[in-house]
């Protein structure tokens, strides 16, 4: 990959040194009467990629669209860069620099890769430095850069998961949350994707991860938690985590 400026967020976190860029505590979100995270903490180094994995249903979705602001939390605080940010709208969030990749790669199907380039960075609040901003991506993802003019909802898959990131970055976030970005893709794409993940943090960004594919994500993590039933029940570097006891978690014989 070519290598470019890192981008720079307009408001730049500032950070106690030893304080996380993301912190969460006690976070708890209810459908209903369904309680599908009870109560967890979490803590993201910046600069760090940290990766939360676990089976289908423990709650890995709804932590996220939680600390995006998609969800309302039944309890629980959220600092981020500094701030108590719990009660903050989901635009405010995206301003502040967090950025959410969701599920499914949602893109808009009936624009332009282009179009749904700008939008991101319409995100911000600041939408000054767009070409650059775009040549950044383009850099990033040369795939994206050929086909500009392309309706996204034409795009292959993996080209839509490049677009649904790319368009989170022209946010210009310091954090990027990303769901599932591997999703039914092609072994070649998967790759590509995680390699990405690895660029976007060595330009100084800082990733949190839901990846169900827990070998790969403990490949790439600094630390990764697992989730069971909406607790998170093991933590650990990546490097230190043990794929057997990773594997009895999933199975939930060892809770
Ligand atoms: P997956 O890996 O399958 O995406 P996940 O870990 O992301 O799973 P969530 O999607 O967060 O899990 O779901 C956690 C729990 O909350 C599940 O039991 C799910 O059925 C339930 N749930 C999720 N969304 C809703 C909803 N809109 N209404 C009711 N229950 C929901």
């Amino acid at each position: 990959m070519s290598p470019i400026a890192p981008i720079v967020h307009p408001i730049e976190p500032t950070l106690h040194p030893t304080e996380p860029l993301l912190q969460v505590a006690g976070l708890a979100v209810s459908y209903g009467r369904i309680r599908a995270v009870d109560g967890i903490d979490l803590a993201v180094e910046p600069g760090r990629i940290v990766s939360l994995v676990g089976s289908n249903g423990a709650g890995k979705t709804t932590t996220l669209m939680a600390l995006s602001g998609l969800l309302p939390l039944a309890s629980g605080r959220i600092r981020f860069a500094g701030e108590d940010i719990t009660a903050l709208a989901p635009e405010l969030r995206v301003a502040r620099g967090i950025a959410h990749v969701p599920e499914r790669r949602r893109v808009f199907a009936g624009m332009s890769v282009r179009e749904n380039l700008v939008l991101g960075a319409y995100a911000r609040g600041d939408a000054v430095d767009i070409a650059s901003d775009l040549d950044r991506m383009v850099a990033l993802f040369p795939r994206l850069g050929e086909r500009m003019a392309q309706l996204a909802g034409t795009l292959s898959g993996g080209e839509q998961q490049m677009l649904a990131i790319a368009r989170g970055l022209m946010s210009r976030p310091s954090l990027l949350i990303m769901d599932e970005p591997t999703m039914g893709l092609a072994p070649q794409m998967i790759d590509l994707i995680l390699d990405t993940v690895l660029e976007i943090r060595k330009q100084g960004m800082t990733v949190l991860l839901v990846e169900q594919n827990a070998v790969e994500a403990m490949r790439l993590s600094d630390h990764v938690y697992i989730m069971r039933l909406g607790r998170i029940v093991h933590e650990d570097s990546g490097a230190n985590i043990d794929p057997e006891r990773v594997k009895s978690f999933y199975l939930g014989a060892d809770s």
